[in-house]
Order: C-alpha cells, then sequence, then structure tokens
C-alpha cells in the first residue's frame, strides 16, 4: 500500500490535489518553483524540498502538474530534475496537459531507471480539483494504474484508464479541443444575443435546461455575465493546449477547422493582455469587433 507521495507544482490544480492527498493521511512531500506556494504545506506538516530530486527521494509515488511540455522538461529532465533522484520501484505520474509525445518520451526514460510512469491529466478545474472532484484518466502499465488507483480517488469522482502510455494525454487533448469550441460558441452566442437585445438572464435560463446545456456553459455564461474573469483555467493555458491540439490533429492528419478560429481568437485575447484571466475572456475580442460588452444588470 502506498503511504509515502511526493506532489510537484503547487499552482492552481497541483495545490488542491497536493491539499487532499494530505487530507487523507498520507505522509507527504511537496516541491514548487516558487517556494512561497510550499509554505501553506509546511504548515499542514508536509515536507518541503529544495529541488525536485530531493522532493522524490524516499517517495513511493511522484506526482506533478506543471504548466506545459517546457516546466516537464525542466522538472523531469533538468539539472537536479526528478529523474536524478528517482530510483527503481518508484512510480512517477504526470498528471499535467502534455502532448502524448511527451508523455512517451517520459515513460522511456524513466523505464531505463526502472520507474513506472503513468501520465494521468484531468478534467474539471480549481474548485473539482479543491474538492476532489476531478475527473481523471490514467494510462500506463495495468498493474501499476490498479495500485495507484486509490491515490488518485482521493483527488478525482471518476478514474478511467485508457491502455497505454500517450493515451491519456491523447483524450485529455481530445476533451479540451471540445472544451475549446463550447467556450468559443458561448462567446459567440453571448455577444449575438446582447446585439440582439436579449434579455441576458433569460439567455442564461435557456442555457441552462435546453437539450445543448452543459455545466460549462453554464458557469462561464454565469460569470461573463457578472464580468467575473478571475481564472480557474487561464486563457493562456487554453491558448497552450489549443497549441497542442493543433500538433497533435496535423500529426495524425485529422481535420481541426473549428479549433484553428478558437486558437485566433484566444491569440487576439492575449494581444489585448488578458491572458491570465478565465478562458472565458476569450469572448473580449468579439465584444470589442462587435462594439458591446456582454453584461446583465442583474445575474439571477
Ligand atoms: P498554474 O496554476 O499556472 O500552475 C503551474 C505550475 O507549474 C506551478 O506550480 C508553476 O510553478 C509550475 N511551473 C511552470 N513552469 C515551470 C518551470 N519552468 N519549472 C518549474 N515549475 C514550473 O497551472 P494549473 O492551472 O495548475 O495547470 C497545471 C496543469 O494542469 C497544466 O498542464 C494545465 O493545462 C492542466 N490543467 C489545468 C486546469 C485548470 O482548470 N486550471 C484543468 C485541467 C488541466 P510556479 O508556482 O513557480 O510558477
Amino acid at each position: 500500500m502506498i503511504t509515502r507521495i511526493s506532489y510537484l507544482g503547487l499552482g492552481t490544480m497541483g495545490s488542491g490535489m497536493a491539499s487532499n492527498l494530505l487530507e487523507a493521511g498520507y505522509k507527504l512531500a511537496v516541491w514548487n518553483r516558487n517556494p512561497e506556494k510550499s509554505e501553506p504545506f509546511a504548515k499542514k506538516g508536509a515536507g518541503v524540498a529544495a529541488t525536485p530530486a530531493d522532493a522524490v527521494r524516499g517517495a513511493e509515488l511522484v506526482i506533478y502538474s506543471l504548466s506545459n511540455d517546457q516546466a516537464v522538461e525542466e522538472v523531469v529532465f533538468g539539472a537536479k530534475g526528478i529523474l536524478s533522484g528517482i530510483n527503481e520501484g518508484q512510480i512517477a505520474i504526470d498528471m499535467s496537459t502534455v502532448l502524448p509525445a511527451m508523455s512517451l518520451r517520459e515513460q522511456e526514460a524513466y523505464a531505463k531507471r526502472g520507474v513506472d510512469f503513468l501520465d494521468a491529466p484531468v478534467f474539471g478545474s480549481k474548485q473539482e480539483s479543491a474538492d476532489a472532484k476531478l475527473w481523471i484518466m490514467a494510462a500506463g502499465n495495468k498493474a501499476i494504474f490498479e495500485n495507484v488507483k486509490p491515490v488518485l480517488e482521493h483527488l478525482g469522482q471518476t478514474v478511467h484508464y485508457f491502455g497505454r502510455n500517450g493515451n491519456a494525454a491523447a483524450m485529455k487533448l481530445v476533451g479540451n479541443l471540445i472544451v475549446a469550441l463550447e467556450m468559443e460558441a458561448l462567446a459567440e452566442g453571448l455577444v449575438l444575443a446582447q446585439k440582439a437585445g436579449l434579455d441576458l438572464n433569460t439567455v442564461m435560463k435557456v442555457v441552462k435546461v435546453a437539450d445543448f446545456r452543459s455545466p460549462l456553459l453554464v458557469s462561464n455564461g454565469q460569470n461573463i455575465l457578472r464580468r467575473d474573469f478571475s481564472p480557474s483555467f487561464a486563457l493562456k493555458l487554453m491558448l497552450k493546449d489549443a497549441s497542442l491540439i493543433e500538433k497533435f490533429a496535423e500529426s495524425l492528419q485529422s481535420p481541426i477547422p473549428a479549433l484553428r478560429v478558437a486558437k485566433k481568437n484566444l491569440e487576439s485575447a492575449v494581444a489585448l493582455g488578458v491572458g491570465k484571466e478565465n478562458a472565458s475572456a476569450l469572448i473580449r475580442p468579439l465584444e470589442k469587433e462587435a462594439g458591446v460588452e456582454v453584461k446583465a444588470h442583474r445575474v439571477s
């Protein structure tokens, strides 16, 4: 049974997951590039490491959630990275959203050190991470998956197994393709509704119940009406994911015409200086073009 876990990357997603591991009673060591984010964990009894290599020593399981492929490159493969500290028999799980090709590279590098590796990205955002309600996908050796599944169940409400390494990373990109298009559809729809002079609260009441409803449309729609763009999934991360989806789809010669439109809009939003806002801020360039601001007088 796994009792000692190291968690690296205490950002929006990682901090929620690490807290839930502590809460579940695991002996936890943490590392974050900016050490300030480790302090609340030290107060709750976690060990704090100075480098990724130090963080992984003595852990049965090493988990990380980092921004992007470059961050994984540095934290896993870099000087004082995970690979320079990890040993045979340990297990590593990457929960970041990265290219499937990166997951395969990680798996190969870990295998050379006798370490088992799963790619296990997630759906859900800040709230789901904090509430241990994430939707988790995992890929890699099945026996290793069964071994770590009880740990993942402390982080999420569902855990789906996807077979060989890279497949969970691929599923994450498939899902985020759908998410990006839903966000684009919501933004275009709300701007059109505003231009048409519709009552936006009533628009959202319909979005909530109609056959095209989705929790993502409802929560983001309501926040747009409140002009609340505080980040749970930063726009710049969605643009990063759009680039990954584009690269992945191109490698498989799979058409993504609508994703290219959404990506262009995300780029325009970043150019407006709102990359750190929530991904729903991709409505801003559309509002600018339309000459309107989508805002309800009263949000019900
Ligand atoms: P975040 O809040 O920006 O946190 C990113 C983490 O990566 C931080 O711990 C950051 O360290 C670290 N990091 C970035 N570059 C680094 C580098 N070069 N070296 C070392 N550490 C580095 O991002 P997040 O929202 O938690 O997302 C984490 C991953 O989950 C991403 O792959 C994202 O796409 C994915 N994801 C996010 C959501 C969401 O809704 N937020 C949902 C599903 C999946 P510092 O604190 O030092 O900057």
